[in-house]
């Protein structure tokens, strides 16, 4: 089902090998090695998305704040492409663009 508006996800700070096996909707995974962001898309289709904040050398890296508080805020929207979904991530909610 497609996430409300203004749905909070919560922030878990995680080290070490990528677990998609615990990851759940309404939260965010944020991988201190690797600076990706995990997350189950907001469209409800149960597509998991990466979205990096460190460059990686292709396509854009993604500014993240908030990572001590646990209310995070991403610069700039998500497009997840394959679904079309597009949202932004402010004070830890989910935002429709
Ligand atoms: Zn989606």
């Amino acid at each position: 089902m497609k996430v409300d508006n203004g749905q909070i996800f919560k922030l878990h700070i995680r080290k070490g090998q990528v677990n998609i096996d615990t990851m759940q909707e309404y939260n965010l995974y944020y991988y201190e090695d690797t600076g990706r962001v995990w997350l189950y898309c907001p469209c409800g289709e149960g597509h998991l998305i990466s979205i990096p904040t460190i460059p990686t050398g292709k396509g854009i890296a993604w500014t993240i704040t908030g990572l001590s508080s646990g209310v995070v805020t991403m610069y700039p929207s998500i497009l997840n492409e394959p679904c079309g979904a597009h949202f932004f991530i402010r004070d830890g909610k989910i935002i429709w663009a």
